[in-house]
């Protein structure tokens, strides 16, 4: 099998490699900050130096992931990327990057192909998952902090296994993630469980803005700077607010637009019932997966929110 083939493949470049720099996307997730620490720390434990970068800082509650994992400054000799569909997403401070990717490790169906080689698998529920495999074919040990890397990316994209892209095999990795000493309540209460008061501040103000399309069945909410700065959220805040609109009974398609520094709107598309995210989000130049995706969009909040219920509307077969 060709992703199989090339995983190898991966495995035999970075055992050559040194000075490799891993990056991560934009507004980083458990996802994206797992796989590269999982992938620093074992790249490190082969004597490789090995640096993480990324466009946005990590966010505080994901930080147990970087202890121990001290900068290092080296003149690169190769480039990994981990979780990134396409450029557009690795953000505007690490563009400079988007010509030099020699391995793309992903697991979007959307995945635009811009690196040199990649594994893409859209079976696997996490990115973490395939860095699992990989590192065993590199010949390193996973040790308990690996495994917490790995184990973090599972269960965040997985929306702590609820999601539909939770498999049998997605299960047994993150039970051998445990069988090496990883404390998954702890994880799991930090991700899911955990929330700042500038982030309940921010949700009042969110859920007042939740409009709903074609008899239910579309929802929409949006984030604002203003908002932000009222509530006293930032960027560590944001997690899993995508996922309120979609909360709603009777809702299929749940929309969260936010207002990025420019003024446009990144678009967080959740769906139920099979209908395909990714489609619509693909129509604005996104991408993401079958229940999960996203794009950029301009304009004013009821522009952009006007041009993504249209979207839907044709999706749903729906007369907006
Ligand atoms: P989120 O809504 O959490 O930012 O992203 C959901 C999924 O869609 C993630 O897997 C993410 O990589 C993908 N995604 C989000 N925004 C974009 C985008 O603008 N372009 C592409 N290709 N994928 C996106
Ligand atoms: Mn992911």
């Amino acid at each position: 099998m060709r992703m199989e083939s090339n995983l190898q493949k991966a495995a035999e470049f970075l055992k050559q490699a040194d000075k490799i720099e891993i990056l991560s996307h934009q507004y980083p997730d458990g996802d994206t900050i797992g796989s590269a620490a999982a992938l620093c720390r074992a790249l490190r434990k082969m004597g490789k130096q090995a640096q993480i970068y990324c466009n946005d800082p990590f966010p505080g509650k994901f930080q147990y992931m970087m202890e121990g994992l001290t900068p290092q400054s080296f003149e690169s000799q190769a480039v990994v990327a981990v979780d990134i569909a396409d450029t557009q997403l690795l953000g505007p401070r690490m563009m400079q990057y988007a010509t030099r990717v020699d391995w793309c490790i992903d697991h979007h169906g959307s995945n635009t192909h811009y690196a040199q080689n990649w594994v893409v698998d859209p079976t696997a529920a996490a990115t973490t998952e395939i860095i699992a495999r990989l590192i065993v074919e590199m010949g390193v040990e996973i040790d308990r902090e690996i495994a917490a890397c790995i184990y973090t990316g599972i269960t965040t994209d997985t929306g702590c296994f609820r999601y539909t892209n939770a498999t049998p095999a997605t299960y047994r990795i993150a039970a051998d993630m445990m069988e090496k000493g990883v404390d998954a309540a702890y994880i799991n209460r930090v991700m899911f469980d955990t929330k700042s008061r500038a982030r309940l501040e921010l949700e009042r103000r969110v859920l007042d803005t939740m409009a709903f399309y074609f008899q239910g069945q579309c929802a929409v909410i949006y984030v604002t700077k203003r908002m932000m700065k009222e509530s006293g959220a930032s960027d560590d805040d944001m997690d899993g607010l995508a996922s309120l609109p979609r909360q709603v009974e009777g809702v299929k398609v749940g929309i969260t637009m936010r207002e990025k520094e420019d003024g446009s709107f990144k678009i967080s598309l959740r769906s139920n019932n099979g209908i395909n995210a990714s489609e619509i989000c693909s129509k604005f130049g996104g991408g993401g997966h079958p229940a999960a995706a996203g794009c950029v969009l301009h304009g004013s909040v009821e522009e952009a929110r006007q041009s993504i219920v249209q979207a839907v509307s044709l999706v749903l077969g729906e007369i907006q």
